[in-house]
């Protein structure tokens, strides 16, 4: 056993929720620990997740567009052809290069990266067991569990070495599926279902529900799925998985209607599970300081304390979006509570992305919430059809629409399917922060020719005038 080690905080997992609090803390002068037992920095998010899935959503989406669009653009480059050893390892390198970022930030902010798998041993103790056995004792006034999440299994389906996979096989499948069977609309489905899709495959997403993109506001809902089936992508909605059979020439799904009825079967080559995610905790010593797990295994929080003296917990192993940028809001606002200092998450303004081609954001409520809540409101709707930038890139598809209280204006929801829509919701959540009427945003002015006139145009549309519809 190495000797003890004494921190100001130790935070436990090393992706976007801690290792923005590390950084944090090494910025507000804390001596901060980060215990992280995977080889490399980053969490989920920059080694199997966000990071990864965009590298191969930028790569296939040019493919795509150098198949599709070049001769329309009167460029000629021969027929485009796919490397996909070559696709997977500027993938590999480019996420090679963040992880080394994070290592490079924590020596900048004098952060301890301690490898190897912590568990609490108690309050203020965290033991660290290395590759190699070897266990350190780290001690601290506060610890932060931001251990994050694994994918969920589906209840009858065993996941099987490249046939039967989750999203981290996904991301690294060696050849290029015939026929790939996605289990889960949600937005790492239809994203890495749209990455194969590109790449030559032919698609089939599976859903339970009968709206994709759980969540997401209906029209925008029935838009994206719409958009999607164009593309290629076949849509068996309202269905359940109920079981799987892997053999040598592929995998057979068992797939009943949501609201009972005959069963069926359907065969794929690659089967993606993609049902969501739940909380990790495992081998975490929770029971040492009687912390519980609700039923779902997430850990409870109050202004992101567990209840137990000195023990916090951010990121997707607790309540929210399980989202990177959620988790870093967190991880900033718990070192700020950490620190004495007054750390705050506006759980109402986290925009969501779906980064299909073209992307789906939103942020704030959807026409369904508000009228559930009994809100009135109004709407502004605009279409890229009409918005110049869109019209000369050939990226048409898609709307802004945005929500006010009919009352005071103040924008309530901001929901946009069309290109770059997850750079354009930016500006809908500075807008929000600042409590902006859609007037405000209306009355903006955006340069010409940008998609974000097409924001502007659907704000002018709440009190009808838009004018260039
Ligand atoms: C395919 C995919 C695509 C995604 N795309 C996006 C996206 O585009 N945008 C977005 O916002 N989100 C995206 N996400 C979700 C995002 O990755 C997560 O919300 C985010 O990583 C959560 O951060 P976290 O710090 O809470 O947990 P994680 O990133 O899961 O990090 C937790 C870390 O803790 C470590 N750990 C766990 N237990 C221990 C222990 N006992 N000791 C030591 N280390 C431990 C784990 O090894 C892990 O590295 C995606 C996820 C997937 C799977």
């Amino acid at each position: 056993m190495a000797e003890a080690a004494t921190y100001d905080v130790v935070i436990i997992g090393g992706g976007p929720g801690g290792y923005n609090a590390a950084i944090r803390a090494g910025q507000l002068g804390l001596r901060a620990a980060c215990v992280e037992m995977r080889d490399t920095l980053g969490g989920t998010c920059l080694n199997v997740g966000c990071m990864p899935s965009k590298a191969l959503l930028h790569a296939s989406e040019l493919f795509e567009v150098a198949n599709k669009e070049f001769a329309t653009l009167g460029i000629e480059v021969g027929t485009p052809k796919v490397n996909l050893p070559q696709m997977m390892a500027q993938k590999a390198d480019s996420v090679g290069q963040l992880t080394k970022g994070i290592e490079f930030l924590f020596k900048k902010n004098k952060v301890d990266w301690v490898k190897g798998k912590g568990k609490i041993a108690g309050a203020g103790k965290v033991e660290v067991t290395a590759v190699d056995g070897t266990i350190t004792t780290l001690t601290a006034k506060d610890i932060v569990i931001a251990t994050g999440s694994e994918p969920t299994p589906l209840p009858g389906v065993d996941f099987v070495d490249g046939k039967v996979i989750d999203s981290t096989g996904a991301l690294s499948l060696p050849a290029i599926p015939k026929h790939l069977i996605v289990v889960g609309a949600g937005v790492i489905g239809l994203e890495l279902g749209s990455v194969w899709r590109r790449l030559g495959s032919q698609v089939t997403v599976v859903e339970f529900l009968d709206k994709v993109g759980a969540g997401m506001d209906t029209e925008v809902a029935t838009a994206f799925q719409r958009g999607l089936t164009k593309q290629g992508m076949t849509f068996r909605m309202g269905t359940r998985v109920t079981a799987a059979k892997a053999g040598k020439d592929g995998v057979e799904l068992t797939l009943e209607p949501a609201s009972g009825g005959a069963a069926e079967t359907l065969k794929g080559d690659v089967v993606l599970v993609a049902i969501g995610r739940r909380p990790y905790t495992a081998g975490l010593g929770l029971e040492t300081v009687g912390i519980e797990t609700d039923k779902r295994g997430f850990l409870v929080n109050d202004h992101l304390k567990t209840g137990k003296d000195g023990i916090w917990v951010i990121g997707d192993v607790t309540h929210g979006p399980m989202l990177a940028h959620k988790a870093e809001e967190e991880a900033v606002a718990v070192i700020e509570y950490i620190a004495g200092k007054a750390g705050h998450v506006d759980y109402d303004l986290v925009p969501s992305v779906i980064y299909t081609g073209p992307e789906v954001a939103w942020v704030g409520k959807t026409e369904e919430q508000l009228k559930t809540a009994g809100v009135e409101f109004r709407k502004g709707k605009f279409s890229f059809t009409a918005n110049s930038r869109a019209k000369i890139n050939h990226e048409t598809e898609g709307f802004v629409k945005i929500l006010a209280d009919a009352k005071t204006d103040k924008v309530l929801g901001v929901h946009i399917y069309g290109p770059q829509a997850g750079e354009l919701i930016g500006e809908a959540c500075i807008a929000m922060a600042f409590g902006a009427a859609s007037e405000d945003i209306a009355r903006t002015c955006h340069a010409h020719p940008t998609r974000s006139e097409a924001v502007k145009q659907a704000a002018m549309g709440v009190d009808g005038w838009t004018m260039q519809a």
